[in-house]
């Protein structure tokens, strides 16, 4: 065996996204201990620079050390507690994780459906919340990496206030690359991804949580039944003046990388990289439309981080990802769940959303379809 040196790839699939040389760079650092003062003022620079990016004031806001999976964990085992109710939307694969976290807290979920490729219909959620008084939360995505659509969250969020629920928001594709107003919609729980649109390798999990969210944690009548995710405990290492309370091992190269991403988007500034996203979604559709391609999903509620391309009759979707993996060092996404092989999935995300990727991604299809 060898050390592994890894293909060039164009990352240009649901994530991870191309991670840029400088938050490389950041992440061959000298390791230096987790309890280090310098290396505590850096964690208050990343809290700070979190707070930025998903446009908050939150106190409580730190990167969880694990992927966006752990984060959606966080938001759950400590705002729910076995007999609670949660209204959850599912119009994508990663509503029905949600669902899974309520149910295995031994939780009620009840369930507010959608079409895959639609996005979540708050006339159905306003029923679903009148039909439930008392609901604990109301939990949705943001935005659907399975399909490619954008929920509504500000009315989401409103109608949960409206009815005493706490919001439970998945911001893993959303966070850096489309409008996200943490404080603005009143969000209380919101968890997302280093991989995305922030460019920073995976295995971070940004999230914040509101006042409201961490009275109803500190509300509990059952302990958080995860000791690793319990915020009470992780707050003492993240939190506080002075001494930090030793929790778990922070990984500390990854906080470098995320610390150097979040200081190049803020560089850029959050509403550029919003309209910078929104520009390259634009000029891949022009492009692919171009060959004869169509995307599904309408208009209105398309993200422009993640692109869902539907396949043409009698083309083999599987062959077309592979070709573009072997010939040209392009990596899309398949379609998951119900949409398998019926779309693709072009991720325009972080540093990947460039012009230049996008006219390589639509000259690589026009020879692989040709
Ligand atoms: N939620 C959404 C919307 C996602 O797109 C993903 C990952 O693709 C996740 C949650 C899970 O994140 P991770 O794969 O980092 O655990």
């Amino acid at each position: 065996m060898q050390s592994f040196l890894p293909p060039d790839r164009l990352l240009l699939g649901p994530g991870p996204s191309p991670v840029p040389a400088r938050v490389l760079a950041a992440l061959a650092r000298p390791t230096i201990g987790h309890l280090d003062p310098r290396f505590i003022a850096m964690m208050d620079e990343v809290k700070e620079l979190l707070r930025l990016a998903f446009r908050t004031g939150h106190a409580l806001t730190l990167p969880v050390s694990a992927p966006g999976s752990a984060g959606m964990e966080t938001a759950f085992v400590n705002l729910v507690e076995p007999g609670d109710t949660v209204i959850v939307c599912r119009n994508g694969v990663f509503g029905g994780r949600m669902r899974e976290n309520v149910v295995r807290i031994g939780a009620n979920a009840v369930m507010v459906d959608d079409p895959f490729g639609q996005p979540v219909d708050p006339d159905k959620v306003q029923a679903a919340l009148r039909a439930n008084p008392g609901a604990k939360a109301l939990a949705f995505v943001h935005a659907e990496t399975s399909t490619g659509v954008a929920s509504d969250a500000a009315t989401l969020c409103r109608l949960a206030r409206e009815h005493g629920a706490l919001s439970i928001v998945d911001a893993v594709t959303s966070l850096g690359g489309s409008p996200l107003e943490v404080d603005g919609w009143g969000i209380d729980a919101v968890y997302s991804g280093s991989q995305k649109c922030l460019s920073a390798p995976p295995g971070l999990s940004p999230v914040s949580f509101s006042e409201a969210a961490v009275a109803a944690i500190k509300a509990r009548r059952t302990p958080v039944q995860s000791w690793f995710l319990d915020l009470t405990l992780v707050m003492g290492y993240w939190q506080g003046e002075g001494a930090r309370a030793y929790h778990h091992t922070a990984p500390i190269n990854m906080l470098y990388a995320l610390h150097e991403a979040l200081l190049a988007l803020r560089e850029e500034g959050l509403e550029a990289a919003w309209a910078r996203h929104r520009a390259h979604h634009l000029r891949l559709r022009d492009g692919l439309e171009a060959l004869g391609l169509s995307l599904p999903v309408a208009p209105a509620v398309r993200l422009p981080q993640l692109n869902a391309v539907a396949v043409p009759a009698g083309v083999d979707e599987a062959a077309v990802r592979r070709t573009l993996l072997d010939r040209h060092g392009i990596e899309i996404g398949a379609g998951l769940g119900e949409l398998a092989g019926k779309i693709w999935r072009i991720g325009l995300m972080g540093h990947g959303s460039t012009p230049e990727n996008v006219d390589r991604v639509v000259a690589a299809f026009g020879e692989v379809l040709a």
